[in-house]
């Protein structure tokens, strides 16, 4: 390439992320090897990943008076990685000599100044560029070093530094005359200067910035942001796994989007390339070979515009209010001289049809100035008790969806408001923008995840999706895994619900793919390794989150509220997270409320027998339950038919143990904890304060043989006790009853008893026809006095829980 070439660079932006490692040094070398034989190039560079925050630990460290050795150190150690060449080594150690003097001097000051803040931080960037140069010049490449402070000229808002284009694009202009097309030009991202020289910086992510103001000025081919995501997506991949890529955008659409929050690129990246014909290309490093997104006059066709939901986090929402009394009072004009001169804090402004009430959000730090600032202008009404104290809440985060294709496509607004509304997010102000390209609402911060989420799977998901997470694959969860395989096509051609499996834990294997598992194929797909907190977050991204239960293990509710907490439904299987002290059980039962999510638990009284749906209903509608009784256990149900026909009580428990009726130690089952279990439950619905040591147990069998742990020994005993049982239920024939194993719940002035136990029947006591291990709940309300309102059916059996939890699974997605 020779002198005569055109000078129309093309600039290509590296952000931190992609300078984090030498493989992926080497790959940006490359990369600008590669377009530089296309033409000229300029480079802009962030610091390598990670420096700039380390900077300003060392800076807070520094400023408290602290040793900032721990944090240079990490800086040290980046810019000493083993791709480092050694000719760069003095320019390093001279600017980290720099560094250290610098924050000696803040050391000594006891505070860093926003002036002080911008010096220190400046350093990531030139060492960055140090690095790269270094690198370029080691594969024979001529590098030209620029600072971009020699013509980025700003204000001195340091931090957030405001640019002078037309003084900097001037300056460019001459400087760039003299460059050479050969030589790369390598150059700092973030940094400016002041007309006095001070170092400024402009803003968290201002190397985007950087490059398209260096794109306009050159007038470059194209500027390239390279990333670590695939361009522009839909939404943030890290909180939404289905964010699919933009691949074309509107200058427009992308200034909002930027606006917006989308961190991918920085506020005003989008500013200098408005009207200035140079398109700009965001790409991942991870993947050169894919195009990415591609940003223009144009954008995409109206048929393939997507919308993309984008968030700020950080914000605060004023309200100022005329009190009810003000007629006449106008709020309009003082409050807008004030929000106009704080015009690019404010991020959304709505205001009420007769000026009565006004909204504003704007970023917390900007809060004080801002409400001191209306408080002065409204000091009067204030005073005189027409307008209210103004409210503040926050934090708060502002939700915007935006597209191009907004204003023209019906009902976006609406789908966006209920799909919000329907998981229980309360939405605080809403704005739509003057340019109708974007709608935004302040939400509590707490909710964001969700918010953004739901709002994606609306606008962009056909179907309705809910993502499965299975705990546990002994009866229940492998019958589980069977129905799913067998329903899905039903619900999916029927109810348009499409159920995807994309984990299964058992205790010391799992195997997780948020693309979905064949439901019967996930056991041969089971790695070692149990179930950690990052499954439980990536999880959370996956449209309706749902974990379920179908152990018997102990301390599940830990799992339940962390999940809860971060937006999944707990379906569960598991007596046990109802039955620890109520204390924490209430506060389980809090945080789904708290979380708007919903955690079902039908299957833990009488399988999938709407047991706990019923009493739900009854509370519900009014009814007053005076009493419930219930044979609650199938096991001990079946146990009572077959001794009843004359089978042994040993021979009876060794083939309900077979056909998965027992737990795994039937020594709980006839020991009459399991269904003094679910008593509990039932007896806690109903809102009455007791534990499992309250319920006045009788064991099936004498408690001194279910001492025995030992499997074989424990047959044993029960083979030797077998006669005595016999003989017992012999008598009971006599009289014409029958053996049965309830569970009894009174409710009378006196209090609650509940009461669990063998007990005989006759003929005319609901349990007395039931048969193998059928259950019973009967319910004696006050609209059901004298008969009771009796639910009978299987009461358990992997089959029919299965199809209980699958039940539940599909009441929280609405079906
Ligand atoms: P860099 O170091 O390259 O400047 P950043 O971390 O500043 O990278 O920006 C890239 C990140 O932006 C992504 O990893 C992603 O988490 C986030 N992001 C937020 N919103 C979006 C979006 N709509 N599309 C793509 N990425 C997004
Ligand atoms: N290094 C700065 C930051 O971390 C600027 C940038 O990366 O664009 O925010
Ligand atoms: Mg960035």
């Amino acid at each position: 390439m020779n002198s005569q070439t055109p000078r129309t660079r093309s600039v290509m932006k590296f952000g931190g992320s992609s300078l984090a490692s030498p493989t992926l040094r080497r790959r940006v070398v490359e990369l600008a090897a590669a377009e530089h034989r296309l033409g000229p190039v300029a480079l802009v560079l962030s610091a390598l990943g990670g420096t700039t925050d380390h900077l300003l630990a060392a800076l807070r460290a520094a400023a408290a008076g602290e040793p900032v050795d721990s944090h240079l150190f990490a800086v040290h150690a980046l810019v000493a990685a083993e791709d480092v060449p050694a000719t760069a080594r003095a320019a390093l150690a001279t600017l980290l000599g720099e560094l250290r003097g610098l924050l000696q001097g803040v050391r000594l000051l006891g505070e860093a100044s926003p002036a002080a803040t911008d010096a220190v931080v400046s350093f990531g960037e030139r060492l960055s560029i140090e690095v790269i140069a270094a690198q370029l010049e080691a594969r024979g490449h001529t590098a030209l070093r620029l600072d971009s402070r020699t013509w980025c000229r700003t204000d001195d808002r340091h931090g957030d530094a405001r640019v002078d284009e037309a003084h900097s694009y001037g300056t460019l202009a001459e400087m760039s005359a003299t460059w050479p097309a050969e030589a790369i030009v390598v150059c700092t991202g973030y940094l400016g200067r002041t007309a006095t020289g001070r170092t400024t910086t402009l803003g968290r992510n201002g190397s985007d910035y950087t490059a398209t103001l260096l794109g306009r000025g050159l007038g470059a081919r194209e500027v390239q942001i390279w990333s670590d995501v695939p361009g522009v997506m839909t939404a943030n991949p890290r909180l939404v796994h289905e964010a699919r890529l933009l691949e074309r955008l509107s200058y427009e659409e992308a200034l909002e989007l930027a606006m917006f929050g989308a961190k991918v690129l920085h506020p005003r990246t989008l500013v200098p390339l408005l009207g200035s014909g140079v398109p700009l290309r965001i790409r991942d490093t991870n993947h050169p070979d894919h195009p990415g997104t591609f940003v223009d006059a144009h954008g995409a066709d109206d048929e393939e515009r997507a919308t993309s939901v984008t968030s700020l986090v950080d914000q605060a929402l004023l309200d100022i209010q005329l009190a009810v009394t003000s007629e006449g009072v106008q709020l309009g004009e003082r409050v807008h001289r004030v929000l106009e001169t704080h015009s690019t804090s404010v991020r959304l402004a709505t205001h009420s049809a007769h000026g009565q009430a006004i909204s504003v959000v704007v970023p917390c730090e900007d809060l004080p100035a801002i409400q001191a600032a209306l408080e002065e202008a409204l000091v009067y009404e204030l005073g005189r008790g027409t307008v209210r104290p103004i409210e503040v809440k926050q934090p708060v985060s502002l939700l915007t969806l935006v597209g191009e294709a907004m204003g023209r496509t019906p009902n976006v607004a609406g789908r966006m408001f209920s799909a919000l509304g329907e998981v229980g997010i309360n939405v605080l102000a809403i704005g739509q923008s003057a340019s109708a390209r974007s709608i935004s609402c302040a939400v509590d911060q707490a909710l964001l995840r969700l918010a953004v989420r739901t709002v994606h799977d609306a606008m962009h998901l056909d179907q309705r999706r809910a993502s499965l997470f299975l705990l546990g694959h002994g009866v229940v969860g492998s019958q589980l895994t069977a129905q799913l395989e067998s329903q899905a096509p039903v619900l999916a051609a029927e109810h348009q619900l499409q159920l995807d499996l994309v984990g299964l834990a058992t205790r010391t294997r799992h195997v997780f793919d948020p693309a979905g598992i064949v439901a019967t194929k996930a056991v041969a797909r089971l790695e070692p390794g149990g179930l950690d907190a990052g499954h439980l977050q990536t999880l959370s991204r996956l449209p309706n989150p749902v974990l379920i239960d179908c152990t018997a293990a102990d301390g599940m509710e830990l799992l339940y509220r962390e999940a809860l907490a971060l937006g999944i439904h707990v379906v569960a299987a598991n007596k046990k997270p109802l039955t620890v002290p109520q204390a924490e059980r209430d506060a389980l039962l809090a945080a789904a409320r708290k979380a708007h999510r919903v955690y079902r638990y039908e299957t833990t009284v009488g399988a999938a027998l709407p047991v706990v749906t019923t009493l739900h209903d009854l509370l519900r509608t009014g009814d007053v339950v005076h009493a419930i009784e219930g044979s609650l256990s199938g096991t001990l149900g079946y146990l009572c038919s077959e001794v009843m026909a004359g089978v042994a009580i040993g021979d009876a428990v060794r083939q309900a143990r077979q056909r998965g009726y027992t737990e795994p130690q039937p020594q709980e089952d006839l020991a009459g904890v399991d269904v003094a279990r679910k008593s509990l439950i039932l007896a806690r619905e109903l809102g009455l304060q007791l534990d499992l040591a309250d319920v006045v147990v009788t064991p099936f069998v004498p408690a001194e043989l279910l001492a025995e742990t030992d499997l074989d020994a424990f047959f044993a005993a029960l083979d030797a006790y077998a006669p005595t049982l016999q003989q017992q239920v012999r008598e009971l024939e006599a009289r014409g009853e029958r053996l049965r194993y309830l569970a009894t719940l009174r409710i009378d002035d006196a209090g609650a008893q509940l009461t669990v136990g063998p007990t005989a029947v006759g003929p005319r006591h609901p349990a007395y026809s039931l048969q193998g291990s059928q259950a019973f709940v009967a319910f004696t309300t006050r609209r059901y006095p004298t008969t009771p309102l009796v639910v009978l059916g299987a009461g358990a059996g992997g089959e029919v829980t299965a199809s209980g939890v699958l039940a539940d699974v599909l009441r929280v997605v609405g079906l």
